[in-house]
């Protein structure tokens, strides 16, 4: 699947989302999504690897920002029809290692990295949280929640770990998309 195509203008598109790279005053940068498009400010003098790392930071705030709404309805559906437990608030964080984690404060934190998995996959990893309000551990009867909820979550898990080897950077935003976005910024020089 592709999350990301560069066009022929060098136009960047990641995850249904046009970005669009320029350099702004702002000493921290700046993304926003305006009408489908992304606009990444980025300040000025930064070397190479800090640019990167700004970007990289940048971007998976903002689309975790767009998307979020889109994930926490679909929480609410599964929590509608299969968990059935006093609805949790969602966020999506730049997570690396986890895939998700429920706060007894009422938070589920999902990583970032499930913007680019499959359904099915983020659907396990939710019901997962979701199962946690009533148990917060990894005991039989955790499972058992987990099993009623989603009886293929074994295979589920097994994907989730194969996916997680092959996701492209890893859940880093991809080289091409990286390069498209330097490649822009260096028109503005
Ligand atoms: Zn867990």
């Amino acid at each position: 699947m592709a999350f990301w195509k560069i066009g022929p203008r060098g136009e960047v598109e990641f995850l249904g989302l046009q970005i669009v790279a320029g350099y702004g005053t702002a000493r921290s940068g700046k993304a926003e999504v305006v009408a489908g498009t992304l606009r990444l400010t980025i300040p000025r003098g930064l070397n190479g690897r800090l640019r990167r790392e700004l970007v990289e930071a940048l971007v998976w705030r903002a689309l975790a920002r767009c998307y979020r709404g889109r994930f926490q309805e679909r929480m609410e559906v599964l929590n509608c029809e299969l968990m059935q437990v006093s609805t949790p608030r969602l966020d999506i964080r730049r997570q690396y290692r986890r895939w998700g984690s429920y706060s007894s404060r009422g938070y589920i934190h999902l990583s970032h990295r499930l913007l680019l998995a499959p359904q099915d996959l983020v659907d396990y990893v939710i019901l997962h949280e979701l199962a946690h309000v009533k148990e917060m551990n990894h005991s039989a009867r955790f499972w058992r929640l987990v099993a009623k909820a989603c009886p293929d979550y074994k295979e589920r898990r097994q994907k989730l770990a194969r996916f997680s080897l092959e996701l492209p950077g890893r859940g880093r935003v991809p080289a091409e998309v990286q390069r498209g976005i330097e490649e822009q910024l260096r028109r503005w020089l």
